[in-house]
């Protein structure tokens, strides 16, 4: 799961994963929206191994030859901090990691783009012990990949944003607002609203607009990756870790969806159907709509027809959800009856509440009956106010998170 920052590194361990991945902004490809610095790297460390957990640092930036400089030191304070492994792009920060601390697993990243199974021997050869596959490898492809090279852990994305570029591979950000999506900056320019003009030579070159019908004009705006359903496939292929995107998106996002893909993958586990109640509560977090992504080319009778299109001309905004994020249980009071929270939604009396907790596969539901804010009694209060309490009518842990029911 991703950790945009130590927060949500606990919330995924809380909600089920595995492992987490985050990193420090100059060489992890998120240079924003990332709280994590060496110190904090040090204590998520602690906390993963305290938790038998494992916890990866992405360093798969591009870096240009200033920031090749400082890696050794910056490597060098990674590498004594201990991480299961680095996740890593670029050929020069790989040579000098395995020169400098073979002793640190190097995991490719996805931002290497191996699509075949001689691009996996040749990072095998170059001491990598494994590969993220691209995003654009089929699940038969990572099939026959296994096969080929059947010693090295492959990984697969299998849910949240994607590029309509091959990741890392992708310019617009760069051209449009001079921020760099290889140094982790990318301001999401595919999912701008694109007007777009067409001129005839033999028309006098006059420039015609494209006009927009009702089907939009997000020309390269992807739809969001939700591959839960084919776990089992991607299991049988010989995938032996899957992963999540989004290091930026919420907490409640790392928890509902830890929750749900620890259920899919237990089920696997002992022999149990698909549950597509998990399609139902994927739906409950924002996303630009679904689809299994390249995943499942060629077995496309198994994929929902309206899931076959891969992008979303209509809206690039992350907003498509069935419930809205409230907020999360931080304190309880000593009868258990009022927990507090930070209001992310406005909420109001008589509100549908539903309950997620750590560690448990059923929500609870309550309907909101007080809200005390500064000591006063509220009928309703805004997103963005802290420290609200709210009545309760049965206990509810710490960490536990709320969703108002739309
Ligand atoms: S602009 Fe879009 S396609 Fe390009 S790197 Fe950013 S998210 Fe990916």
């Amino acid at each position: 799961m991703p950790a945009g920052n130590p927060e949500k590194m606990e919330t995924a361990y809380l909600f089920g994963a595995d492992a987490v991945y985050c990193g420090v902004p100059r060489y992890s490809l998120r240079a924003r929206e990332n709280d994590f610095r060496m110190e904090s790297l040090k204590s998520a460390v602690e906390i993963a191994h305290s938790n038998n957990k494992k916890i990866y640092f992405t360093v798969n930036a591009i870096p240009r030859n200033s920031k090749v400089t400082t890696f050794p030191k910056y490597l060098s304070e990674m590498a004594a901090l201990k991480p299961d492994a680095f996740i890593m792009a670029d050929p020069g920060l790989i040579y000098l990691t395995r020169e400098l601390h073979p002793e640190i697993d190097v995991h490719i990243s996805v931002q290497a783009n191996t699509m075949n199974f001689a691009a996996v021997k040749f990072w095998q050869k170059l001491g990598a012990t494994r590969v993220i596959l691209s995003r654009e490898v089929s699940i038969s492809e990572v099939a026959e990949i296994k096969n080929e090279v059947p010693d090295m852990e492959l990984e697969v994305f299998v849910h949240g944003a994607i590029c309509i570029a091959h990741s890392g591979r992708c310019f617009m950000s760069n051209y449009f607002t001079n921020r760099d999506a290889n140094q982790g900056s990318c301001n999401n320019a595919c999912r701008d609203k694109y007007k777009v003009f067409v001129t005839n030579p033999r028309q006098n070159d006059e420039m015609m607009e494209l006009q927009e019908d009702e089907d939009g004009t997000y020309l390269m705006n992807s739809k969001d990756l939700r591959a839960i359903e084919f776990l089992e496939d991607i299991a049988k292929a010989g995938v032996d870790s899957v992963k999540v995107e989004g290091r930026t998106k919420s907490e409640y996002y790392v928890a509902l969806v830890s929750k749900a893909y620890r259920k899919a993958l237990d089920d696997i586990r002992d022999g149990n159907p698909f549950d597509r109640n998990l399609l139902v509560e994927l739906d409950k977090i924002a996303s630009r709509k679904y689809f299994s992504g390249f995943l499942t080319k060629g077995m496309e009778e198994r994929v929902p027809e309206e899931e076959r299109d891969f992008q979303n001309y209509v809206d690039g905004s992350s907003s498509i959800q069935t419930q809205m994020f409230m907020g999360k249980v931080k304190e309880i009071n000593e009868d258990a009856d009022l927990v507090t929270v930070d209001i992310k939604n406005r909420v109001k009396i008589g509100d549908k509440i539903e309950v997620f907790l750590p560690g448990e596969i059923n929500t609870k539901h309550f309907l909101i009956s007080e809200i005390i804010y500064k000591q006063e009694n509220k009928e309703v209060i805004s997103g963005g106010i802290s420290d609200v309490q709210l009545k309760v009518p049965f206990n509810i842990p710490k960490n536990s998170f709320f969703s108002i029911v739309t």
